[in-house]
């Protein structure tokens, strides 16, 4: 997701109109894959995904954060290999394997819609651990330009969007629900107007970056 933070950094500081080493921003990537960057003063000062993309929030077939233990845990009770541990927490947890439904979250929100439990469990699960990733950022901030929203479900999800930022008027974030709902795809300020911190979805272009990293190697 490196790539799409980076981007987002760099489309974030010409929107705001601000020098790149003057922004400071939460970028949440939400799609199948998850994380979140705490961009401060323009790079990225600490990121959600660890030595593999399977650390920090709960994702699609990802459990994202547990304690250690698990895998000792899941080895000696349910008798499998250290293999077989690491592809159950990459490819059958998550929201996959609360909801034992699926790991899209068209399919999950329409389930919870219809009274599914596991489904409304799953969903709650990963708004959850984006709100505590929000607020452990803010804890490492000066300040906040933004919190963006971007990726397949940041961009397009206005539940997951409002799940997400509901609550948090406490620390100044404040969703215009009218700006979100129905919004998708579309590089724009959701935040109620004059709130401290700004709320954009910009839809993010890792193609675009890899494409500008690459001329910027070539030509040196
Ligand atoms: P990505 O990995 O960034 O391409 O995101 C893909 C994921 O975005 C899909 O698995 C869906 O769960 C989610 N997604 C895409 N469109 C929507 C939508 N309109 N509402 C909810 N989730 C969506």
């Amino acid at each position: 997701h490196g790539t799409s933070h980076k981007y987002i950094a760099h489309r974030m500081a010409e929107i705001l109109n601000k020098d790149l080493s003057e922004l400071n921003i939460i970028n949440c990537h939400l799609g199948n894959g998850s994380s979140l960057a705490c961009i401060k003063n323009g790079k990225v000062y600490d990121t959600s995904m660890g030595v593999t993309p399977l650390e920090g929030l709960v994702m699609g077939t990802r459990s994202g954060d547990i304690d250690p233990t698990v895998v000792t845990f899941l080895c000696e009770n349910e008798n499998i290999t250290p293999h077989e541990a690491n592809q159950w927490l990459n490819k059958k947890s998550g929201v996959l394997g609360v909801s034992k439904l699926s790991s899209d979250f068209r399919d999950l929100e329409e389930a919870r819609d219809k009274g599914n439990e596991k489904a409304g469990l799953a969903l709650d699960m990963f708004t959850n651990r984006v709100k505590k990733y929000i607020g452990a950022y803010m804890a490492q901030m000066p300040e906040l330009d933004a919190i963006v929203m971007t990726g397949g479900i940041g961009e397009n999800s206005d539940t997951m969007r409002r799940e997400i930022l509901h609550g948090l008027e406490h620390l100044g974030i404040e969703l215009d629900d009218k700006k979100n709902d129905g919004t998708r795809g579309k590089e724009v300020d959701i935040a109620k107007d004059g709130a401290k911190i700004k709320i954009y979805i910009c839809p993010t272009n890792e193609e675009l970056m890899i494409a500008r990293d690459t001329k910027e190697i070539i030509s040196k």
